[in-house]
C-alpha cells in the first residue's frame, strides 16, 4: 500500500469551533482533576498500612506475565479468560491509541508548535487504524461475553451473604456498581465505532480508511441520511463519546474500574507464599492487627484489587458447610471499613454495613469472631483468586488479635492448654508419643544417640491417634523393610506447631518450635521425613533448618521405583484426596498418585482435586473445634463427591493422619462405611506387598 503521508490521517477536531475546542479541553482537565483526587485519597490509604518490601524486579517481570497472558484470569474458567483477555487488550490498545493522538495533536502540535513533527499519518495511521479497529472489536465482543454471561447469573456472582440473613445488608450499590461499569466500556465501544462511520462518511470514505473494517462498515450504512444529517450524527457522537470517555476517566477510582490499576499493582507485589511461611508477629506487645494502622499497604491495595469474582467463595469449605466465613465478603469487609476510616467516596454510597464503620476493633467486630475461626487455612481461596489476594495471612493476622483478647474457641483452647503441657493436643504426656512402637517387631534407632540418613519426624496425630498409628506402625515396617536408615526423636518430639500457628498462638508456636530446633540441631541426619503434611509446611518453610524436608509419600514413591520395595498387585479402583498441606502448601500432587499405580489400583480422580482439592476441615485448628453447628462437615461433603464417582471405587485414598481420623469419622456419619474404605497409601502398599508372592506364584 503507498499512500502520500499528508493525505492519510485524519482530524480530531472536524468542523469544530475554537470555543467547542476549548470547552472540551476544560472538561478534560476536570475529569483528569477528578482522576487524580480520587488517585490521591486511594493513595493515601494505602500509605496508611504498614510498610513490607514486595517491590522486586522479579516480582515485576511475573506480575506483568499474568497481566499480559491473562493467565490467572483464565484458570479454571476458560470462557472468562477468553472475554477478559479480548477486553483487557483492547483496552490497553485503545488506551495507546488515545495517548497517542494526545501526543501528536496536543504536545506536538498544540504544545510544542511544531506540526512538521507530526506523525500519525501515512503509513503509521494506516497500521494504527487497524490495530484500532480490530482490538476494539475484540473489546466489545469480550464485553458482550461477560454482559451475556452475568445475565444468566451465575452463582459465584451471588452477592447474599452467608453470615448475615436477606435485609441485614444492602448489596444493591455492587450490582449497580457493576452494571454501569459493563455498561460504560460497552457504550464507549460502541459509540467509537459509530464516531468513526461518521467520520468516514463525512470525508467521503477516502480509500486507506478501508483499515478501519468496523467505521467503514458503519459510514456505509449511515452515509444514505445524506450529509446534513450524517454531519449532525458525527458532531452529536463526538460530544457523547467524548464526554462517556472523560466521565470514565473521572469514575475509575470511585468504583470498581479502580480494579484495572490496583490488579495490575497487585499481581506485581503479590507474594503467594506468604500463606506457607507466615510473617512472624510485628509488634510483640500488640499482636495481630488492631486498626487500618496494622495492616500491610499491600493488603490494603488487595483489597481494592478484589473484583468480587465470587471464585474463592465458591471454593472455600466453610462457606459449603455453611459457616459464616466467605473470603470474599471477609475481603469486601475490610475494603469497606479500610475505605470508610480512610473517608473514600464511592459513587453508589459507602456500600459499608453500618457496624463496619463504628466497629472499634476489627478482629471480633469488623469480622466477626465465629467468621475467623471458620477457616481451615486450606489456602484454596489464594490458589483461585485471580488478583493475587492473600487471604489466609490477613486471617491469621486476625486471629492473632483476637487471642490476644483471650477470644478463643473453647476447644481450641483446651488443646493450646495441652499443647503448652506436653506438646501435643491430645493432653498426654510428652513420655507417652512414642508408644505406637511397642507394636512393632523391630527396634527403631533413637536420633538423639545414633546418626541416620533419616530423621523421621511422626507427628502429633500419627503418635497418639489409634487410627493414624496404626498408619504410622505400616510406614515403619515398609521404611524397615526397605532398608531405610531412620529413626525418631522419641518423647523430644513436639507437635511442630504449623495449626498453633495458623490458630494465631504466636508465642506457643515459637515455644514449639524452639523445643524442637534444640534436639533436631543436636542429632545427626541428612534428611527428615514426616508423616504429617501439616507439619512438612511448616518445617519446610518456617524452620531455620538448612536440611532437605519431605513426606513419606515422597520417600515411599523413591522406594517403589527404585526397587527397595516390591509390590504385587491390587484389584480395583481407588480415588484420591490431595491434603491441602501437601497439595497447595508443597505443591506435592505425584507421588501419592505413582504410589497407587504402582499397586495396580486404578486411580479414579474426583472433580476436585490437585491443586483445587476440597479440604477435610481439619486445618488451621479447626480439628480442635466444635463443628456440631455446620449444616455439613467438609469432609462429608468430600465423601458424597467419592460416593459419586461409581459402586466400583471402593477405596477413599489418604496420604494425612488427619485425614485418616476426619474421613474415618465422615465415612461412618453418611452411611458409606460398608461403600467406601478410606485407607493410608501406606496401608496400600503393605496389601501389595502381601500379593508380592501370590504375583510370583
Ligand atoms: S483458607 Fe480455605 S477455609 Fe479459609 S477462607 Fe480460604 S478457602 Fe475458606
Ligand atoms: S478475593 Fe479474589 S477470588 Fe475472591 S472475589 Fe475477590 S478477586 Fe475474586
Amino acid at each position: 500500500m503507498a499512500w502520500a503521508a499528508e493525505d492519510v490521517g485524519r482530524e480530531v477536531f472536524l468542523g469544530f469551533s475554537a470555543v467547542s475546542i476549548g470547552l472540551f479541553y476544560g472538561l478534560a482537565a476536570l475529569a483528569i482533576a477528578t482522576f487524580l483526587g480520587g488517585f490521591f485519597l486511594r493513595a493515601r490509604k494505602y500509605g496508611r498500612g504498614r510498610k513490607v518490601g514486595r517491590v522486586t524486579l522479579r516480582s515485576i517481570l511475573s506480575g506483568l506475565e499474568k497481566v499480559a497472558t491473562q493467565r490467572t484470569v483464565a484458570k479454571g474458567d476458560p470462557y472468562v479468560g477468553v472475554a477478559h483477555f479480548l477486553v483487557f487488550w483492547g483496552f490497553v490498545v485503545l488506551l495507546i491509541g488515545t495517548t497517542i493522538i494526545a501526543i501528536d495533536e496536543d504536545v506536538i502540535r498544540v504544545i510544542l508548535g511544531k506540526p512538521e513533527w507530526q506523525f500519525w499519518k501515512g503509513t503509521f495511521y494506516v497500521v494504527y487504524a487497524l490495530a484500532m479497529d480490530l482490538f476494539g472489536i475484540g473489546f466489545v465482543v469480550g464485553v458482550l461475553m461477560l454482559a451475556f454471561r452475568r445475565r444468566r447469573r451465575p452463582a459465584r456472582l451471588d452477592y447474599r451473604r452467608v453470615d448475615l440473613g436477606e435485609g441485614d445488608y444492602d448489596r444493591s450499590g455492587y450490582s449497580l456498581d457493576d452494571k454501569v461499569f459493563l455498561g460504560l466500556l460497552l457504550f464507549l465501544g460502541v459509540s467509537g465505532f459509530l464516531l468513526e462511520g461518521f467520520r468516514i462518511a463525512a470525508v467521503d470514505f477516502p480509500p486507506f480508511e478501508k483499515v478501519s473494517v468496523a467505521g467503514w462498515l458503519v459510514g456505509t450504512i449511515t452515509a444514505g441520511w445524506g450529509p446534513v444529517a450524517n454531519d449532525w450524527a458525527r458532531l452529536a457522537t463526538w460530544w457523547v463519546h467524548g464526554l462517556a470517555a472523560l466521565g470514565f476517566v473521572a469514575y475509575i477510582p470511585y468504583s470498581k474500574a479502580m480494579h484495572i490499576v490496583d490488579d495490575v499493582v497487585a499481581l506485581m507485589v503479590t507474594d503467594e507464599d506468604s500463606a506457607k511461611a507466615l510473617p512472624p508477629v510485628a509488634d510483640p506487645t500488640r499482636p495481630g492487627y488492631v486498626s487500618l494502622d496494622s495492616f500491610a499497604w499491600v493488603e490494603l491495595l488487595e483489597m481494592d484489587a478484589c473484583t468480587k469474582c465470587g471464585r474463592c467463595h465458591e471454593v472455600c469449605p466453610a462457606r459449603a458447610s455453611g459457616a459464616p466465613l466467605s473470603p470474599r465478603d471477609l475481603i469486601l469487609d475490610l475494603r469497606e471499613y479500610a475505605d470508610a476510616t480512610a473517608d473514600i467516596p464511592l459513587w453508589y454510597g459507602t456500600g459499608a454495613e453500618p457496624a463496619h464503620r463504628d466497629a472499634t476493633e476489627v478482629a471480633g467486630g469488623v469480622i466477626g469472631t465465629d467468621t475467623l475461626w471458620a477457616c481451615t487455612t486450606c489456602m484454596a481461596c489464594m490458589a483461585v483468586c485471580p488478583v493475587g489476594i492473600e487471604h489466609v495471612p490477613t486471617i491469621v493476622q486476625l486471629r492473632r488479635r483476637l487471642v490476644d483478647l483471650g477470644d478463643v474457641e473453647p476447644g481450641l483452647q483446651k488443646a493450646f492448654q495441652a499443647l503448652g503441657r506436653g506438646g501435643n493436643s491430645f493432653g498426654k504426656s510428652a513420655k507417652q508419643r512414642p508408644r505406637w512402637t511397642k507394636g512393632l517387631d523391630f527396634e527403631i534407632t533413637d536420633v538423639r544417640a545414633e546418626p541416620v540418613e533419616y530423621l523421621w519426624f511422626v507427628g502429633d496425630y500419627a503418635s497418639f491417634d489409634p487410627r493414624a498409628a496404626e498408619v504410622t506402625q505400616t510406614v515403619a515396617r515398609l521404611l524397615h523393610d526397605a532398608g531405610v536408615s531412620f529413626g525418631i526423636g522419641y518423647e523430644s518430639e513436639r507437635n511442630a506447631g504449623n495449626d498453633v500457628r495458623r490458630a494465631g498462638e504466636e508465642g506457643l508456636f515459637e515455644l514449639l518450635r524452639d523445643h524442637n530446633l534444640e534436639w533436631l540441631r543436636e542429632a545427626q541426619f541428612s534428611r527428615i521425613v514426616t508423616t504429617d503434611p501439616h507439619s512438612l509446611n511448616t518445617l519446610r518453610h518456617e524452620y531455620p533448618l538448612d536440611v532437605e524436608v519431605i513426606h513419606y509419600t515422597q520417600l515411599l514413591d523413591a522406594l517403589v521405583t527404585s526397587g527397595a520395595l516390591r509390590l504385587g498387585r491390587l484389584e480395583g479402583k481407588a480415588t484420591y484426596h490431595d491434603p491441602c498441606y501437601l497439595g497447595r502448601y508443597v505443591e506435592e500432587f505425584d507421588a501419592p498418585r505413582n504410589l497407587i499405580r504402582a499397586t495396580g489400583l486404578e486411580l479414579v480422580e474426583m472433580g476436585r482435586c490437585r491443586e483445587n482439592s476440597f479440604c477435610c476441615g481439619a486445618g488451621g485448628g479447626r480439628i480442635w473445634m466444635d463443628d456440631t453447628g455446620l449444616e455439613e462437615r467438609p469432609a462429608e461433603n468430600r465423601i458424597r463427591e467419592a460416593v459419586a464417582l461409581g459402586d466400583d471405587v471402593r477405596f477413599f485414598v489418604v496420604a494425612c493422619p488427619k485425614d485418616m481420623v476426619m474421613y474415618s469419622d465422615a465415612v461412618k456419619t453418611t452411611g458409606y462405611e460398608d461403600r467406601l474404605e478410606v485407607v493410608d497409601i501406606a496401608q496400600l502398599l503393605e496389601r501389595a506387598r502381601a500379593t508380592v508372592g501370590a504375583a510370583v506364584g
